[in-house]
């Protein structure tokens, strides 16, 4: 291996960032053609590997992308510049970047290890009760209570240790429906609980609603002000979102879900109420975000932005009864997403309906 090869390998593994210049030195040093497509098609594959773009992150997953870096690697090292490998090489990008089914795949494993190893601690400090729990058993057998007293006191400390793993049980169910990062509902709860919404709106005849919610030019927010300000801002809007569920609950005893759908999109499911009235909860949540202006603090406290300002764009569509309940679910889904594009379309910071 030539140290130019050795450079670039290195910068591939190790996340190094790297300027567009300094990166086309080395694919000089390394000979990569200088024809435009093989210039392109390495830099798209190295940038995104290497230089930690957020947004180019978030649309094609790295682990999509490791195969195939790995054989644009194999060809420079083979020193493979034929039409074939370049060929290849942009087929399998392509096919990195348009998978969005893998993509959710991986979102769920990444959940799932990290509730694994929730789980695992959970189960290393209950390993410790029930330790405790055996030896305080042995002391109250050997003591010299009446039968009738130990009796009591080893099931009031079984009683104790069985409401522990019942506090993490319902931990873990809390988790693995919520989103980390804004504490709503997650987008797993969401099927579950539409399902569970969509066959009691049919079974009872009522209504079923489903809001859409995209933050209006959120990358420029984020280009803006940065990524962790974004986060901030993601969960400022989610709060907004929750209160008005809360308060419905409160006046009027109804459940709405608020749901992150994905990225900086929200759903919120609305059962119950006419289309009328959703599309008033949907005024209001839209006004109530749009009024709401947000400052940023630097870590001692001091104001590092002011006055920020943040809209969103919602769609509304209603269950269509006259359908299977798979049927509407789907029609339920698109029409609210695509009564969101409408609100887009119509200027953004407003509220669209799509009914069939
Ligand atoms: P539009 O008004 O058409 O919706 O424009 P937009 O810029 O909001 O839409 P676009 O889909 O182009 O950009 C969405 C952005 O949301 C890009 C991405 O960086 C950002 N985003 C998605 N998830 C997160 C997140 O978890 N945190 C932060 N900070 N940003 C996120
Ligand atoms: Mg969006
Ligand atoms: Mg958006």
């Amino acid at each position: 291996m030539n140290d130019s090869f050795k450079a670039l390998h290195q910068l591939f593994y190790n996340k190094t960032k790297i300027s567009k210049n300094e990166l086309f030195i080395l694919f000089d040093e390394v000979g990569i053609p200088k024809e435009n497509c093989w210039r392109t098609i390495y830099r798209m594959i190295f940038d995104v590997r290497i230089n930690s773009n957020p947004n180019l992150n978030q649309r094609i997953p790295r682990a999509f992308l490791e195969p195939v870096a790995i054989r644009a690697l194999e060809n420079i090292k083979n020193k493979d510049f034929s039409e074939t490998a370049i060929f290849n090489l942009i087929k399998d990008y392509h096919s990195a970047s348009s998978a969005t089914c893998e993509d959710r795949l991986k979102v769920v494993v990444d959940e799932l290890y990290e509730l694994t190893n929730e789980f695992k601690s959970m189960t290393m400090e209950k390993q410790e009760n029930i330790k405790t729990l055996e030896s305080e058993t042995v002391i109250l057998i050997e003591s010299d209570l009446n039968i009738d007293d130990k009796i009591k006191l080893i099931k009031s400390k079984f009683k104790k240790t069985m409401d522990l793993f019942k506090t993490d049980l319902i931990r873990l169910g809390q988790m693995s429906n919520t989103d980390h990062l804004t504490g709503l509902y997650n987008r797993r709860f969401f099927d579950e609980q539409l399902d569970i919404e969509a066959s009691q709106s049919i079974k009872e005849k009522t209504c079923l609603n489903l809001l859409m919610i995209d933050i209006d030019d959120f990358k420029q927010f984020n280009d803006q002000y940065g990524h962790p300000i974004g986060d901030q801002a993601l969960r400022i809007v989610s709060k907004n979102i929750q209160i008005i569920c809360d308060d419905e609950l409160s006046s009027n005893g109804i459940f709405f879900f608020p749901v992150r759908y994905g990225g900086e999109e929200f759903a919120v499911i609305l059962p119950v109420v006419d289309i009328n009235e959703a599309f008033k909860i949907a005024e209001t949540i839209r006004k109530k975000i749009s009024s709401y202006s947000f400052v940023v603090r630097d870590k001692k406290g001091g104001i590092k932005h002011h006055n920020l300002n943040l809209t969103v764009s919602i769609g509304l569509a209603m269950l269509d009864h006259r359908q299977t309940q798979a049927n509407g679910i789907k029609a339920l889904i698109e029409n609210a997403d695509a009564a969101m594009y409408d609100a887009k379309r119509a200027g953004k910071n407003c509220v669209k309906i799509r009914v069939e």
